[in-house]
């Protein structure tokens, strides 16, 4: 039970359920899908650096197997419970079943606050934490492969890569054991961002989709969208940076130690670096400071994006929020009860499986990269060079006239694997919106968009199930 006393599990049950019915499945494969597969709950101690012993309480999840590797981020926070790791799992086979990414789902916790930890005692944390799931076989290229969530990032993933390499020195796609990792160690260029690029992409999908936009009385398009970010963490950080460069106006950013205002719009990387000088977003010039971050989700705005933890709206406020579009960047923001109030509001919801997903699409090129060992993109630009601007130089000649910066760009560097990944992330996203949204235009009795994804996930995992079969 999360702390407000909803259980997180039995939310995405009821959504699974309420789409299930719009499906031709039997209530046995339905179950066989819903249901958790493996649940690994553990305790170990770790020795502080003050010499005392601390037991630390911690899982991993399996959620579905009917993809290989499961996938899904660790995440290190004080909320971690059975029940959260669990739903999180569940969102995960969802989330790859939706973006064709061929995993089934999987998640894993640590319940610590990160900020009471010296960074030697995290490495301690992580890299026991990572040695039980070897023990287990709850890690590994070919069997579940975690990935950064909530209060994990590169650093980790290095510890884990390191751990898991030392411990199984024969196994040569150990690099493919996780994702997220510096680039150095094997990670993909735009993994970082990855999410937040997603969460803007699919956002962006929908504001050009001018009968959805008509429905909510909005112009189509980004340019202009006031927009509220709640979280300036790895997601809602980047997912704001998009927007902002999109030409939308972020009007509020909103952390846990309060938020700021200004109608005009705020510079993202601007309050990003005085968050860091100050520790906080309150007092940023120019803007209105709220005490309270919750009061801030309810300004006015045409699109608000929570990107933190889970049932920050619920029954109390949902009634309040005056965005049009809420954009689950966080998974799990809203409760089933707030998710009526804004049906009932005509308020679109954009869901979390779908709208996240950016993250283990961006997982999954890296854990190709890593069993391919090869790197995307072209050759170091350095070695092109001179190739290019003679090409530049060519193309100028023939025709008369300067290659514009774009093209230039293009001729200059090559689609590097940067560029491979955002393009890739791109397609993906526009992909799956086209797909829900066609899923929800087809069948009218389908209330909301939430359901249509869980539409869309149910009947591609279920075609597997079924022709999987059951071993042994
Ligand atoms: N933690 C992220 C999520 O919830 C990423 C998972 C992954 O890349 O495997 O989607």
């Amino acid at each position: 039970m999360s702390e407000n006393n909803y259980s997180f599990f039995g939310a995405v049950e009821k959504s699974f359920h309420k789409a299930a019915r719009f499906t031709k499945w039997d209530k046995g494969l339905l179950e066989q899908i819903n249901a958790c597969n493996s649940v690994y709950r553990m305790r170990f101690p770790i020795k502080r650096e003050n010499g005392t012993i601390e037991v630390i309480e911690a899982y991993r999840v399996q959620h579905s197997h009917h993809k290989t590797p499961c996938k899904g981020g660790i995440r290190f926070s004080m909320q971690v419970n059975q029940d959260e790791v669990m739903a999180l799992a569940a969102l995960m086979t969802y989330k790859c079943a939706i973006v064709n990414v061929p995993f089934g789902g999987g998640k894993g916790g640590i319940k610590i606050d990160p900020k009471n930890y010296t960074p030697y005692e995290l490495e301690k944390i992580t890299r026991r934490y990572t040695t039980e799931l070897i023990k287990k076989n709850f890690i590994g290229p070919a069997t579940d492969v975690p990935a950064p969530d909530y209060g994990t990032g590169e650093r980790e993933m290095a510890w884990i890569v390191d751990t898991y390499s030392a411990m199984k020195p024969q196994e040569i796609d150990a690099a493919g054991c996780v994702t997220g990792k510096p680039v150095s160690q094997g990670g993909v260029r735009g993994r970082r961002e990855a999410t937040g690029l997603g969460v803007f992409f699919g956002i962006r999908e929908v504001c050009h989709m001018p009968e959805e936009m008509e429905k909510l009385g909005l112009t189509p398009g980004v340019e202009g969208k006031r927009i509220i970010v709640q979280g300036l963490g790895n997601v809602g950080y980047h997912s704001a940076k998009f927007f902002h460069d999109a030409g939308a106006k972020i009007v509020a950013i909103a952390e846990y130690e309060g938020a700021i205002y200004n109608e005009n719009g705020l510079d993202v990387e601007e309050v990003f670096q005085h968050r860091k000088r100050t520790g906080s977003v309150l007092n940023f010039k120019g803007a209105t400071n709220y005490k309270n971050s919750r009061e801030a989700l309810e300004l006015d705005c045409d699109i608000l994006v929570p990107a933190a933890l889970e049932n920050v709206i619920d029954k109390e406020n949902a009634p309040r929020i005056r965005a049009r579009i809420i954009g689950e960047a966080a998974n799990g923001p809203l409760t089933p009860e707030a998710d009526e109030i804004f049906l009932e509001r005509n308020i679109l919801v954009i869901p979390d499986m779908y709208l996240n997903a950016g993250g283990v699409t961006v997982s999954y090129f890296e854990w190709l990269k890593n069993l391919s060992h090869v790197r995307y993109g072209r050759l170091e630009k350095r070695f092109t060079e001179n190739v290019n601007t003679s090409i530049l130089e060519e193309i100028e000649g023939l025709t008369n006239k300067k290659v514009d910066e774009k093209k230039r760009k293009m001729i200059m560097h090559g689609a590097d694997e940067v560029d491979l990944v955002y393009s890739g992330l791109e397609e993906t996203m526009i992909t799956a919106t086209r797909e829900i949204m066609e899923e929800w235009r087809n069948n009218p009795e389908i209330p909301d968009m939430r359901t249509a994804a869980y539409v869309v996930a149910i009947n591609k995992v279920a075609t597997t199930y079924a022709e999987l079969g059951i071993f042994p």
